[in-house]
């Protein structure tokens, strides 16, 4: 059996040309990470706490405790450096290209989350750094394209297509097939050919590795549920890893956006729920489960939130999901909202939009989720004030505080 591929999906359905540069990293995924060849993997631990700031804490929710009448524990992946999630896996990548003689990194960037996290791990290891990013993302997305820049990253504006996330992939990949030589390709998910589904995996594991430990010493056993927001489905993978072998529910929440149907005369998805109302197909070099439409076109998806805005879903997630073992739900963009005011005003905790999604679920669904509950904060909700001031007043959000002041941004 070939172990590029999780059931049927996965596999590396690329062009000939970037084979060798796959080839490559195969090789150097087994030895570095898989086999810890000249100590890499202590190296990268090593560095995950003293630049990252691991480990994260499990925190008990006291608030959200008390609201649902069961013990819900925060994973705090917001407190990692740069807020998020991501560095655990640019880092990591960053750092195995070093190992393999690399000078240059390239990456994708969407929202420009990856992109910052790739742009810090390569300034911390003192490698050269180019981010491409559509042309429409650059310009939504300021700051981040402000913090990329600060921290000494090119950036290669993508104009084909309709110039965002997806675009900056398909470009990357383009790059990386004639660079391979002194380049390595650090991609933002658990997506994309093999082994970058399985290796993402591994650098995001540390996550459900801590987590694991944290909650036996603090709940005296195993969670009975794992949720976490998907996107590409990094820091869900991450989250669940460890759990997969135990008795745990695993949600997976999805981005439902406006609404689950999709026109597809417009090729068009109004939410980024490709597990939940997604079709098998090939993209970005995996067969996974997507939103296209009956040609095999991949079709523009839409969250509120933009790092869920893909539209695709890791390979492993995919076959997870097949099988039963991850249980795939999701909740719309005014529950995302609902769920990041309700969790800043209780908790003290400003989630990311994406991290809200799994807070709007565990509000709609707490009975359902037994007796110890891990959510995992993939990130803080600091970039995303200002559209949470625009989204708010667009809508009647129950949970949020008077915007009137906040009219016209910050
Ligand atoms: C990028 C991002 C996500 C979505 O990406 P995954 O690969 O699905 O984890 C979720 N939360 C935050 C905070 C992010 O920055």
């Amino acid at each position: 059996m070939s172990t590029t591929k999780f059931g049927r999906y996965g596999g590396q359905y690329v062009p000939e040309a970037l084979m060798p540069a796959i080839g490559e990293l195969e090789d150097a995924y087994h030895r570095f990470v898989l086999e810890n060849e000249d100590g890499f993997m202590d190296d990268f631990r090593a560095r995950l706490r003293d630049f990252g700031g691991r480990p994260t804490p499990l925190q008990h929710a006291e608030a959200l405790s008390a609201r649902y009448g069961r013990e819900v524990y925060l994973k705090r992946e917001d407190l990692l450096h740069g807020g998020a999630h991501k560095l655990n896996n640019a880092l990591g990548q960053a750092l195995l290209a070093k190992y393999m003689g690399k000078e240059r990194i390239i990456a994708e960037t969407g929202a420009g989350q990856h992109g910052t996290a790739t742009a810090m791990a390569c300034a911390h290891l003192g490698m050269d750094c180019e981010i491409y990013m559509g042309e429409r993302d650059i310009n939504r997305q300021r700051p981040n394209v402000f913090r990329m820049r600060l921290n000494g990253a090119e950036l290669n504006p993508v104009t084909t297509g309709r110039g965002t996330l997806k675009e900056a992939i398909s470009e990357t990949m383009r790059d990386w097939a004639t660079s391979v030589e002194d380049t390595h390709y650090v991609i933002g998910s658990v997506v994309g050919p093999h082994p970058f589904p399985r290796m993402v995996r591994d650098f995001q594991a540390v996550i459900s590795e801590e987590a694991r430990e944290q909650v036996q010493e603090k709940a005296g056993g195993l969670p009975d549920s794992v949720l976490a927001c998907a996107g590409g489905g990094s820091n869900t993978m991450g989250a669940f890893h460890e759990f997969v072998g135990d008795d745990t529910d695993l949600y997976a929440v999805e981005a439902g956006g406006s609404s689950l149907e999709v026109d597809e005369a417009g090729g068009v998805a109004p939410n980024s729920a490709s597990l939940s109302t997604g079709s098998e197909g090939v993209l970005h070099g995996a067969r996974t489960k997507l939103l296209q439409d009956s040609d095999g076109q991949i079709m523009e998806s839409h969250s509120v939130s933009s790092g869920l805005d893909y539209a695709g879903v890791g390979p492993e997630l995919a076959h997870l999901v097949d099988e039963g073992r991850v249980t795939p739900v999701n909740v719309d963009d005014d529950g995302a909202l609902e769920g990041f005011h309700r969790l800043s005003q209780l908790e003290g905790i400003i989630p990311a939009l994406e991290t809200a999604h799994a807070f709007a679920f565990l509000e709609d669904e707490h009975e359902e989720l037994g007796e110890v509950v891990i959510v995992n904060v993939s990130g803080r909700g600091d970039k995303d004030l200002e559209s949470v001031i625009e989204e708010t007043a667009e809508r009647d959000i129950e949970s949020a505080p008077d915007m009137d002041v906040f009219q016209g941004g910050l």
